[in-house]
């Protein structure tokens, strides 16, 4: 009984002929006449691995012997992942499926821009260029001209989009909240020249977004 429970310990096994075997990693000498080709270990007897009795054997192979050990328990990882398996699966989800549902973004997010309007269709720009000069990579491009009405307004206003870091500076300082950062971020285009945004494109974006835009201003403006 013993002997067969140090057999187990130790990877010794009897043969068929009776003889004590063990398989052992090293040396892996080609000449052996046990020597298994594709194989890095050949099985060997007892007396060719020790000359000692089995009872007093001190060359263990504790390496071996720990991975033979773990092996035996790899259900017991199973086991752990069903466990886990059920504790999580009584969880609240917490992924979504985008893009089909959405989660939910911040007032301050600072997504595509947008030039607003006031509710009359008169747009809120009043070319003070102050959105150019606050832009640190230099992305806006504005132009103004005089109008016979006197009013200040651009003939042009264009963001390089690749250029724009969405720091939030334009809309910072612009004095009426004519450019605003939307919430929207899902703008991104295989071609370079649909990130060059005219004033057309970024009253329309404005237009699109006014509600949304309004509601983020409002609860900036009292958090302040
Ligand atoms: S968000 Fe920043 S980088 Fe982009 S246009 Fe405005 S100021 Fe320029
Ligand atoms: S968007 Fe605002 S900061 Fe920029 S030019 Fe117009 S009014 Fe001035």
């Amino acid at each position: 009984m013993i002997r067969r429970v140090l057999r187990s310990f130790t990877n010794i096994q009897k043969g068929d002929d009776g003889q004590e075997y063990s398989y052992t990693q090293v040396p892996m000498d080609q000449h052996h006449p046990h020597y298994t080709p594709h194989q890095d270990y050949y099985w060997s007897t007892k007396d060719e691995l020790s000359p000692h009795p089995l009872e007093i054997r001190t060359d263990v192979d504790w390496e071996s012997t720990l991975n033979h050990w773990h092996r035996k328990f790899w259900a017991a990882d199973i086991l752990k992942m069903v466990w886990m398996m059920g504790m999580h699966s009584f969880e609240t989800e917490v992924t979504i499926n985008y893009p089909a549902e959405k989660g939910p973004l911040s007032p301050l997010f600072r997504g595509e821009h947008g030039l607003r309007r006031y509710p009359t269709g008169e747009e809120r720009c009043i070319a003070c260029k102050l959105c150019e000069a606050a832009c640190p990579p230099r992305a806006i491009k504005i132009e103004a001209e005089p109008r016979p009405d006197n009013a200040r307004k651009t003939i042009r206003y264009d963001i390089d989009m690749t250029k724009c870091i969405y720091c939030g500076y334009c809309q910072e300082a612009c004095p009426v909240d004519a450019i605003v950062l939307s919430s929207n971020f899902e703008f991104s285009t295989l071609a370079h020249s649909d990130m060059l945004y005219t004033k057309t494109k970024l009253i329309d974006n404005g237009d699109r977004w006014e509600a949304q835009l309004a509601r983020n201003l409002e609860w900036i403006t009292k958090r302040q």
